[in-house]
Formats: C-alpha cells, structure tokens, sequence
C-alpha cells in the first residue's frame, strides 16, 4: 500500500537525516555551507581564562561587511581584532552574554577604526559555554538616511548649523564615549554675543540675521570639521570640541574664535564690532547629563559677562558650589523668616568724651541655619539684596531691634536716651509702604523715634533720587536719626551730603585698619573728620581694633567708636549684661 509504502520510506529517510546530521563530517559540511551562504556577517569569540574575548573565525559576508580577512585576525582579542570596538558598549555586552548566556541585540551598532566605518545591526548570542557568535547586517544606508533626516530637524532655520537639540544629542554622546574611553577628552564652549540686542534695535532685524549667520560661520571656521557648532538660543551659541590630545586645544580655540569674532562685520554698508562673552566646562568635570554640561558651560559664561563684557571663564566647581549655595540660601530665605532662624547681635557703640558713655548699639542680623549652622551677614545680605528679599529682612531687623532697645529702656533708666542702629537698605525705601510701614514698627513697639537710627551707605544715598530723600527727611522730622555708613569706600559729592539729613558718618573700617600704615592714610581720616565736622555731623570709627587706633582716631576729633577693642556684637542676654556694667556706678563696660 503506497500509504504503508510511503510511510516506510519517510521514517527510512527521517532516519538517514537523523543518521546525517549526527554524523560528525556531515554536519560540519552543512555548517560551512551555512557561514558561507549566509548573507548576514557571522564572527565566532570565545571567552579565555583571563576574561580576553578571542576571535575564533568569521564567514565571507562578515569578511566583506568589515572590509577585511579574517584569517589575519583569528586569534586575536577583539579588541586587537577590531579596534573600532574599543572604547564602545560592545566589548562589555558581549562577555555578559558569554557569562550569563542572554542574547544580546543591538538595532545600532556605530563601528569605525582607522580604515573602515559602518553602521550595523546586530545579534549575540551564546552558542556553547564560553563560545558567542554574532550576527549582524549592514544598516549603514539606512543610518545614513535617518542622520539626514535628523539633521533637517536637527538644524538652525537661519545659519544652518546645529540647533539646541541636536546639540545636546551631541553633548550626551561626548558623555557617553568619556565614561568608557580613558583617552577622551572633550569641551563644551558657551559663546554669547554682547549686547546683540542693540544690534537688532539699531539696525534691523535682517542686520541682526546677517551678524548671526557670519558669526555662524565664522565659528565653524575656527574649529575642526568634527566639532559640533550648535545655535542655541537667539544670540547663543555653543561649541563642542571632542576628541583632542590636549586641554590646551579648547582655550587655542578660543582664541581663534576671539579672533575671528573681532573682525569688523559690514552689514548693510556699516561696518561695527561685535564682541562675545565666553564660558568653558572641560570634560573634565564629570556633568550627569548633556543638560548639565551646558549648564556649566552657561554658568562659566554668565560669570564672564559679569566680570564686564569681552570675556573668558573656565567652569569651576567652587562656581557650582557658589551656586548651588546661593541658589539653596535664597530658598530657604522666606522658610527662615517664618520660621525665626534669624537672630540679632548687638554691638556697642561707645561715645568718649569727658567719660566713657554707651551711645547705643548697632543691630546685626544673624542666621542660624538648621543645616548649616550660623551664617553671617557676609554671606546672606548680597543674596538678600539680589533677591529682593533683603526688604522683608530689613523690616525683621528694625521690628526685632526696636523691640528689644524698648525693652532694655523699660528695664533700665539709664538706657533710656541710648540708641539703636539699625542697616538700612536702599531697597526699602523706594517702595509705595516704607513710610507705613516705618510708623507701624514704631508704633508696635513703641519706641520713640528719637531712639532710632538708620544706617544707609554712602553709595546707596548717592544713588537716591528726590523722593527717597523726600521720605529720609520726612523720618528725620519724626526725630529719627541718620547715619552714613561705609563712609569713604563710595564716590561722595559733598554738594549731595549737604542735601541730606545726616547725624552721623561712619568712618569705613577699611581706612581705620590703614590708620597705622601710612601717613597717607592718617591724612584721609583727618580729611574725612575736618568734612564731617564742617557739615555737622557726628564721626564714628568703626572696626577699631587697638588702643594705639583709638588713640590716633581721639587726636582727630573723633568721639564715638564701635570695634572689637570695646565689644564683639553679642547675642541678645549677653549684650544685656554688657550694658549693666555702664549703669550709674558701674564698671563702665571693662
Ligand atoms: P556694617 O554695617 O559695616 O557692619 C559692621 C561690620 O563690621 C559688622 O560685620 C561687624 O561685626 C564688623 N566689625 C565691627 N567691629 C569690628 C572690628 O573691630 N573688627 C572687624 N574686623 N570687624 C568689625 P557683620 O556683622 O558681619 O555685618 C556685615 C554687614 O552686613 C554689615 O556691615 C551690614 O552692611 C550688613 N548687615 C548686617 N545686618 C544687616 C541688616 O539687618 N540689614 C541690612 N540691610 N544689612 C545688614
Ligand atoms: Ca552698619
Ligand atoms: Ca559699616
């Protein structure tokens, strides 16, 4: 029966190819027609003691793939083998799939050494314990395609090079080859245009184009073909430098780009200078992300601009600390007020005259940071100032300070004409509430304005326009007094101290410390008590450290001293036991 016959004959031949294919020669033959037929490249490792992958041999669609033969390689460590592997994931991958036997696949695998480059897919996978191969195809075609693609959505509109994306997509490859090749190293330059913004108003907006594309190009000019040149803001740009021996390369760079930037541009007839602010983050400085190295960049970059126009900043990690500091501080500024981690020290203020008398003390504001311990003034005023939030801090201090003067004045009779001094800052007084707001802590504490004095500096009073004098001379009629601080480190015009309500001028402990360096400087300090004795104002020294300051300052005229010879600032019950020593029969604060 043909069915029985058939059946015969099929487990007949089942056998045979059973017999066939565990025959050791027969197998071995298909399996060289399969490496040799195969259209996909097939390359063989095996893993050695030492953990070396070892290329064992290849098929003729790898060889013609690769562009090479493999026969001169076999043998070799892969890495020897094919070097354009170095320094990628592959290496790695490939001894996890030896080790633990999961296929690896990979949609894109950039291969490039000094003879070949090419753009594969691939597929590894374990054959026997300590034995891989891998499969791969040629994708550099279609890599080809999507990079054109991705470059036209990758690319500045206006000057055709890099845009913001595509630069960063450039930035986290450098970061990436950085975390696995030793040798590499790369840079990422922060270039932006000076007072473009003029150039745009005074011109045109197509001038204002004109400048960007030559500086564009210009740029490019000044680099290899390999870095990146990117647009990425409206007069921002950015360069990566990658793959140099040295980091001497970025800053010759940056000269060059300097140079080509001076050069005049002519746009619509006219000729004008353009000239860039430049920051440097080196490769260096480990980033987390492409984001972050700009950041670095960005912030090298800002700090150039800010150290006047026409400069250069390397990126360093005390800026990220300043930073990250500052930018910490301001935010737990308003948690602070709320929460009452600012303090007030109280330093003396001694008037010498037939006797020894306490004239007052000046309110300094404290912060004890939960985290970081006590911050001084130093450290939080610029941060408050910049912020806007040195306003509110004024008004605690002159709240807290008032209060606290009141209190000592209720408890001790002798205090009852001293003063408290209180900062100023030239941020509050500008504002719509100030006076309001002024009556209401005086008012809420009661203490009379007589018993107040503001500080303001030299520098700040100069800069005030008429309403802000309007305000000082209205607080003054309440009997409020005033008190130039800082004096000497500003630019004074003695037409303009006239013109305000000053009791007192504060002798900038800057020229007390020169005191005993120079006759120069004794002649400054005469100079400055002879002003303010003509323009009726009281002197007070400040910062005065030694017996032999507190001498000279006498023989000057000088009446009134606060430094560390007298007191430090002191905390609140401290400075309270400082002022019994100056009750009627005292000791007189020694
Ligand atoms: P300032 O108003 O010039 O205060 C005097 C500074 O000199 C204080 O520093 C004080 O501790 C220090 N000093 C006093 N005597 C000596 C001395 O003999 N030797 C030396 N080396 N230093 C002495 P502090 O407390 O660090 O304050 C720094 C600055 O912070 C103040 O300078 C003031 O401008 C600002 N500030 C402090 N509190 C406030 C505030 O409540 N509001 C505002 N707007 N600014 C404040
Ligand atoms: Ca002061
Ligand atoms: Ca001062």
């Amino acid at each position: 029966m043909p069915v029985k016959r058939s059946s015969k004959t099929a487990s007949a031949r089942a056998a045979a190819d059973l017999k066939a294919l565990t025959s050791e020669s027969d197998a071995e033959r298909r399996f060289q027609n399969l490496l040799k037929g195969s259209p996909m490249g097939i390359h063989f490792f095996r893993l050695d003691k030492d953990g070396a992958l070892i290329f064992t041999g290849a098929n003729p669609a790898a060889d013609k793939l690769m562009h090479v033969e493999h026969r001169l390689l076999v043998g070799l460590p892969l890495e020897k083998a094919f070097p354009g592997l170095q320094g990628t994931e592959t290496p790695e991958q490939f001894r996890k799939v030896c080790a633990d036997g999961v296929p690896w696949h990979s949609e894109h695998l950039d291969y490039r050494d000094a003879d070949f480059a090419g753009s594969f897919e691939m597929h590894c996978f374990q054959i026997e314990p300590e034995h891989i191969a891998c499969l791969f195809q040629d994708r550099t075609e279609r890599k080809i395609m999507e990079t054109r693609l991705r470059h036209l959505t990758q690319q500045d509109p206006l000057t055709g090079i890099a845009n913001r994306a595509m630069c960063l997509e450039r930035i986290e490859t450098a970061l990436q080859r950085a975390k696995r090749r030793a040798d590499y190293r790369h840079a990422v330059i922060y270039i932006d245009l000076d007072r473009f913004k003029n150039i745009n108003d005074t011109l045109s907006h197509t001038a204002g184009d004109a400048v960007l594309v030559d500086t564009a190009r210009r740029l490019r000019a000044s680099v290899r073909e390999l870095d990146t040149v990117a647009r990425i803001g409206s007069d921002e740009f950015v360069v990566l430098m990658e793959e140099f021996d040295t980091y001497k390369r970025p800053i010759q760079a940056i000269r060059r780009i300097r140079k080509a930037l001076a050069e005049p541009f002519v746009v619509e007839g006219q000729e004008f200078t353009v000239t860039a602010s430049i920051g440097l983050a080196l490769g260096e400085t480990p980033a987390a992300s492409a984001e972050e190295a700009l950041r670095y960049a960005n912030m090298a970059m800002r700090r150039a601009k800010a150290q006047g126009r026409n400069g250069i900043k390397s990126f360093t990690q005390t800026m990220l600390r300043q930073t990250q500091n500052v930018g910490r501080l301001e935010n737990d500024m308003d948690r602070a007020l709320a929460r009452g981690e600012f303090f007030l020290e109280f330093q003396p203020i001694i008037q010498l005259g037939k006797d020894r008398q306490l004239f007052g003390f000046e309110a300094l504001a404290r912060w004890q940071h939960p985290e970081r311990g006590l911050i001084m003034p130093g450290e939080f005023i610029p941060i408050a100032e910049d912020s806007g939030k040195v306003v509110e801090l004024g008004y605690w201090a002159l709240r807290e300070g008032s209060r606290i003067l009141n209190q000592w004045r209720t408890r001790y009779p002798h205090m009852a004409d001293s003063i408290i001094s209180v900062n100023l800052s030239p941020q509050q007084v500008p504002k719509i509430d100030f006076m309001p707001r002024m009556r209401e802590i005086l008012l809420d504490t009661g203490l009379p304005a007589r018993n107040l004095k503001l500080e303001v500096t030299e520098t700040a009073l100069m800069q005030s326009g008429s309403s802000v004098l309007a305000k000082l001379q209205e607080l003054r009629e309440m009997g409020v007094s005033f008190s130039v601080d800082d004096f000497g480190t500003g630019y004074s015009s003695l037409a303009y101290l006239t013109r305000l309500p000053l009791d007192h001028l504060k002798i900038d402990l800057s020229f007390v410390r020169m005191l005993e360096v120079g006759k120069d400087n004794l002649e400054i300090v005469r100079t400055i008590i002879q002003l303010a004795t003509s323009l009726r104002m009281e002197v007070v020294a400040e910062g005065v450290e030694t017996m032999s300051q507190q001498t000279i300052l006498t023989g000057l005229g000088c009446e009134y001293f606060q430094g560390f010879l007298f007191s430090r600032p002191l905390g609140e019950d401290k400075a309270e036991t400082f002022l019994k020593t100056f009750l009627p029969g005292g000791t007189s604060g020694r």
